[in-house]
């Protein structure tokens, strides 16, 4: 199978197996007080501290929950009395964990209009938080995150960036993007399933959203998922394999859209994007027929956001950066990542000219 579908779940690496393969099958809870709790809160100390190092969070709280979903649940619920200004493009555990979220409107690209948030910001009265994703899971699109925490924090607004789909992919630094809470997700960038994150200053007041014994600092409850943090930590890479990763995928990105232009529109092109990610309209035919297409070819990949996948429906990002009913509904999203070859790119191009050429 040609896996081109890294952005809704990427392969665990073998360094992360290695390390949960590793891990003693010892009752291990974090918070009982004698030498096998001592041990496992140790481990999920140097989890916690190795995740807080790469995105240069020293100082910072960070609070481990059981996905991305999780924490952009907590940021967005955790915070009593604030009104929630979105962009029109975030994942839909952003959109549906706020109560009646403003949305921030996004130009043709997908890339958040900044005057728009400012008039919004300008208009609105009370406490305001704005979440505002780092990179698009179906685009790929990145947002301009610090100008737009610039802003926010110009009109007193605290600041929650969903850092899922950029978390290992680009480098991702807190101070440097100047947001209050970030949320990211292991099984995103090769490490497990079950655990995500959500990183914040220590000012930011925020409640429980989940009640019990009192983990993680009081900010979610239930015994830790020690074996998923400490694969959480050994999925992480330093800058300089991120840079070499980037300039590879980009290289393939190329390749790709290359030999598929004319004919294929790429939706965000104009954009800065994740180097690898691409979402692919194919004029004429629908999503579901070349996804069907692909499969019987060996190719996995999406017809737009994982999460609503298995249905298939136009997407409200899609919807929110203007785009045609009809060419919306024929995208596919080749994302990429450390395993994909020049040789499978080359296979995919081949099995989309086919169909193009078959159906049109
Ligand atoms: N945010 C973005 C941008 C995503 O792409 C996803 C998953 O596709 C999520 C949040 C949810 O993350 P998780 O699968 O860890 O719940």
């Amino acid at each position: 199978m040609i896996y081109l579908d890294y952005n809704a779940t990427a392969p665990l690496k073998p360094q992360v197996k290695e390390v949960m393969n590793s891990l003693p099958f010892l009752p291990f809870n974090p918070s009982s007080v004698h030498r096998l709790g001592r041990e496992a809160r140790k481990r999920l100390e140097e989890a916690r501290n190795t995740l807080l190092q790469v995105v240069k969070g020293e100082g910072y709280r960070l609070v481990f929950t059981a996905s991305g979903t999780e924490a952009n649940n907590l940021a967005l619920k955790g915070l009593k009395g604030y009104t929630v200004l979105a962009s029109a493009v975030e994942h839909i555990s952003v959109l549906r964990s706020a109560e009646q979220p403003v949305l921030i409107p996004v130009d043709g690209d997908g890339v958040v209009d900044k005057a728009a948030l400012e008039r919004l910001l300008q208009e609105m009265k009370g406490p305001k938080l704005v979440s505002v994703m780092v990179a698009g899971n179906e685009t790929g699109v990145l947002q301009p995150i610090a100008e737009i925490a610039a802003l926010a924090k110009h009109y007193g607004a605290l600041v929650h960036s969903d850092a899922v789909q950029g978390f290992g992919k680009i480098p991702v630094d807190m101070g440097q993007l100047g947001v209050d809470m970030l949320s990211i997700s292991a099984h995103k960038c090769g490490g497990p399933h079950g655990i995500g994150a959500l990183i914040m200053k220590r000012n930011v007041p925020l409640s429980a959203i989940i009640h019990g014994g009192g983990q993680e600092l009081g900010f979610r409850a239930g015994t830790e998922n020690l074996a998923a943090a400490v694969g959480f930590a050994a999925a992480v890479v330093g800058a300089e394999e991120i840079e070499e990763e980037q300039q590879r995928l980009l290289t393939l990105q190329q390749q790709l859209e290359e030999a598929l232009l004319p004919e294929a529109v790429i939706l965000g092109k104009n954009a800065r994007r994740l180097a690898g990610t691409s979402l692919i309209a194919m004029p004429g035919v629908s999503s579901e027929t070349q996804l069907i297409h692909f499969d019987l070819e060996g190719i996995a990949l999406s017809s737009g956001s994982a999460c609503s996948s298995g249905r298939v429906t136009i997407s409200h990002v899609l919807c929110a950066m203007g785009v045609a009913e009809e060419l919306a509904s024929s995208v596919v999203r080749v994302s990429m990542g450390r395993g994909t070859t020049a040789t499978e790119v080359s296979r995919f191009i081949a099995a989309w000219k086919a169909l193009y050429t078959k159906t049109t």
